[in-house]
């Protein structure tokens, strides 16, 4: 799980050419803007990853003029995302420790501690239109794991202990609306990424299901497996694509009964049964093997900086272990600096 706030140490800060009130701080592989002279190196802190959505704290007030959202699905909070400023990038915020020390269930504060919960720190997510929403059958099934995706920020000195010579499959990370389409026990579904959704003619998650024929598929197939991947088109994060019609790009198997990923090459072996069995089957688009941790954070994120489809900057890369046992994802700071 993905710790949007949590407790860390300063781990190296450095001026701002031409800005005297704030200074640059590094938190792991981030860097933050904060306030002059608020921290020394290896002070404690609470970190907030950008794509938090913060609640309405005192605390967080600094931010309303800049960050404030209303929203139906998530209520009221500031929504932290990539900016610069004088020229440095800043990503997510840093905050001393001592102002959240009296919060209930943190007695004892150490690096890793996860504080979202105690917070109301919940994860970002752009509001979905009435067709994608659709109607919610249930919770997302507890037997698969839901999509998501580390940032190489938070991973990447632990993985280079333990892949630095390791291949990785590299595929092109694709801005659109997880989707989730499962057959377990007799019982087939669908899914966005945090619900399970009710079959009905105009929800966007179920036509694609069904212009897929992977229902039918799926049945004939008849092992317990999810098929997860990403739901691109009209009207989903402004279509950046250009795409034409919904599609569904590919990206992951999840073997339901053995509670794991599958490895590329197997995911492979599904789709093209899949197909045989007369689904139609899209992957997100495969950009190669690579050995991404022989190369440094600073070089895996520019090597981030590449065309997507059908567009100039492409969201990112994600990169699969070729036993299917550890991802993560590498965001362009282009894209990121570009969101609204
Ligand atoms: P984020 O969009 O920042 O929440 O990152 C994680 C999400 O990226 C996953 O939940 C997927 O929905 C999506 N995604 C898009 N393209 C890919 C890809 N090639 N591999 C894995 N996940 C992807
Ligand atoms: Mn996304």
């Amino acid at each position: 799980m993905r710790k949007l706030a949590s407790i860390r140490r300063i781990a190296e800060i450095k001026p701002i050419e031409g800005a005297d009130a704030i200074e640059a701080v590094r938190v792991d592989g981030w860097w933050c803007v904060s306030k002059k002279n608020q921290f020394k190196v290896n002070d404690m802190c609470v970190y907030f990853e950008v794509d938090s959505f913060l609640p309405v704290r005192p605390e967080f007030e600094f931010l309303r003029k800049a960050c404030f959202k209303s929203t139906r699905h998530l209520g009221d909070g500031f929504r932290l995302k990539t900016i610069r400023l004088k020229g440095q990038i800043s990503q997510g915020l840093v905050l001393p420790l001592k102002d959240f020390l009296s919060l209930e269930g943190c007695e004892e504060p150490y690096v890793g501690y996860d504080m979202s919960d105690a917070l109301g720190v919940k994860k970002w997510e752009v509001p979905l239109s009435p067709q994608l929403a659709g109607v919610a059958k249930g919770n997302f099934p507890s037997f698969i794991r839901k999509t998501d995706q580390e940032r190489i920020q938070n991973c990447y000195s632990d993985l280079v202990e333990t892949h630095k010579d390791a291949m990785f499959e590299a595929t092109l990370k694709l801005d659109g609306s997880s989707m989730t389409v499962y057959f377990n026990d007799g019982q087939f579904g669908v899914c966005s990424r945090n619900l399970e959704l009710k079959e009905t003619e105009d929800n966007t998650f179920w036509k694609v299901a069904r212009k897929l024929n992977l229902e039918a598929a799926m049945r004939s197939y008849g092992k317990n497996i999810a098929l997860q991947g990403e739901l691109m088109g009209p009207g989903i994060q402004g279509n950046r694509e250009g795409l034409p019609d919904h599609d569904f790009y590919l990206f992951d198997v999840w073997n339901i009964d053995q509670m794991q990923y599958m490895s590329p090459m197997e995911t492979d072996d599904v789709c093209s049964d899949l197909e045989d069995l007369g689904a139609k089957m899209s992957k997100v688009p495969f950009l190669g093997v690579d050995v991404p941790l022989s190369l440094s954070l600073e070089q895996l994120i520019a090597a981030s900086e590449i065309k997507s489809l059908n567009h100039d900057v492409a969201e990112g890369i994600v990169y699969r272990s070729m036993d299917g046992t550890v991802s993560f994802k590498v965001i362009n700071n282009k894209f990121l600096l570009q969101e609204k």
